[in-house]
């Protein structure tokens, strides 16, 4: 008998749940209230509790199961590595199979020269990782200076101190005194709150150069690197303007300053790409990656680093001191490199972005004529909604930020439906694997939660 009793009533297991599990990102005085939903199983895009309630993931977990839930070669894969081989470090010339083998792959599919890869245990390390690599990058080419790692507001890059840090979420860094040190924030690209009166196109451009502005005002012999998700995710699915990527990029050649793309999202099929990098036109010296590098199934991150990064490293770097006990973690590079495995060979990429993610953006785009929305917007397979009461004016509700998007998150679960709400707004980001029948479910009951969410505010 083993120790997980998946078989235990709701009540029993929310009562040790709020006796002894601390959540994240959750206040634990309304949570042990309201009772934690207890999930049990999951097959393919659905989850179950322990109620037995289906639900329709329209979140694949935190953005990260691309290939569906219930892979069994994933499972095999990761028994068949721990009989080999459960763990062995990576430090002080150690390697191991799986991570040699998935480190090539990576580079094969990586866009550009992206052809080296640091391991971490999440995104969040990888980030940590990212500042320090392009701190110690600089320095290696005798510009110790160049420390400052430019980002944006409302971005989110993690939760440790430093990728909190690097993060532009203010609500996270008034726990705690964040930021560190040698961390600045830009505008975010989010037209809808933030444009005004500009275009998209114009707004794009002037949040763009704002980076400009900031490498002036700090000097550039400070700035070390800047760094942003090709899409905000935990931000509210921001997608830019067409001006601000290739505003950026030009901004980050002429100052060479390294440009780092946030993927823990965006990475592997989520945008209709491989990368957001590729969906943007982004060309960058370090690729944080996560999530859809395995499904989730285990955890594992990284840093993916352009082979002019790398050398420098190699030839001038000397010892890098820096490292996780987890980083290359041979089980979890294993599950990964299946992962990859199940995503090319079954297309699920090409399959999502082809199929799947048009005729979704169909549909989604259709929402836009609820009268509670104020605007639908979709890439690939990842897609935003932001309510209002007057979709004219693009007005605020005059209730406190995040009642309607919180009551709509409510709705959707009572009609067996995952998504998340942002301020007063809603996000999906579903399994890649998701079918047709599958987008008319998801699409009907958006639909339905938007006129019980409407009904319920008049
Ligand atoms: N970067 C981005 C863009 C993310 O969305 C996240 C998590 O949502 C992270 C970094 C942090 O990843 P992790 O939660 O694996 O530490």
């Amino acid at each position: 008998m083993n120790y997980i009793h998946n078989h235990l009533p709701t009540d029993k297991l929310q009562a040790l749940d709020a006796a002894h599990h601390i959540h994240p990102f959750s206040d634990m005085g309304d949570l042990n209230a309201r009772g934690t939903r207890v999930i049990t199983r999951a097959d393919g895009a659905y989850i179950w509790d322990s109620d037995g309630n289906k639900l329709l993931d329209g979140m694949a977990g935190l953005w990260c199961v691309n290939v569906g839930y219930g892979r069994k070669e994933l499972v095999d894969v990761a028994t068949n590595q721990m009989m080999q081989l459960p763990y062995y470090n990576s430090f002080f010339q150690s390697t191991n199979v799986p991570a040699i083998e998935l480190s090539a792959k990576l580079a094969e599919l990586a866009p550009g020269d992206l052809n080296h890869v640091f391991y971490a245990g999440s995104g969040s390390e990888a980030n940590d990782t990212n500042i320090r690599m392009a701190r110690h990058y600089w320095a290696s080419l005798g510009k110790p200076s160049k420390k400052v790692i430019i980002s944006r507001h409302n971005a989110y890059h993690g939760s440790t101190v430093a990728a909190a840090s690097l993060g532009g979420m203010a609500f996270m860094h008034a726990q705690g005194g964040l930021p560190i040190p040698d961390i600045s924030h830009i505008a975010q690209p989010y037209w809808y709150a933030e444009g005004g009166d500009l275009s998209p196109e114009e707004f794009g451009l002037k949040c763009a150069q704002e980076l400009e502005a900031e490498i002036e005002r700090l000097g550039e012999d400070k700035v070390a690197a800047f760094i942003g998700e090709p899409i905000q995710g935990a931000g509210g699915v921001i997608i830019p303007p067409e001006t601000y990527w290739p505003e950026i990029q030009r901004i980050c050649d002429k100052y060479e300053i390294l440009l780092i793309a946030d993927e823990v999202i965006c990475g592997f099929g989520r945008t209709g790409n491989w990368f957001g990098s590729q969906t943007f036109n982004i060309r960058p010296d370090i690729m944080t990656i996560a999530k859809g590098l395995s499904s989730g199934y285990l955890p594992i991150g990284g840093s993916m680093v352009s082979d002019h990064v790398a050398e420098v490293l190699a030839q001038k770097g000397g010892e890098f001191a820096h490292g996780y006990t987890y980083s290359g973690h041979p089980v979890a590079a294993a599950v990964a490199l299946e992962n990859l495995r199940i995503l090319d060979e079954e297309k699920i990429v090409e399959r999502a972005s082809n199929e799947i993610a048009p005729y979704l953006k169909d549909k989604w785009l259709d929402l836009a004529n609820h009268p509670l929305v104020g605007e639908a917007r979709i890439c690939g397979m990842v897609a935003g909604l932001e309510l209002t009461p007057d979709k004219t004016a693009r007005a605020p509700f005059k209730t406190p930020l995040g009642t309607a998007g919180n009551i709509c998150r409510d709705f959707a679960i009572e009609n067996g439906l995952v998504m998340r709400a942002v301020r007063d707004g809603l996000i999906i980001s579903p399994p890649l694997v998701l079918t047709k029948p599958q987008v008319d479910e998801l699409a009907e009951k958006v639909g339905r939660v938007l006129d019980q969410a409407h009904a319920k505010m008049r």
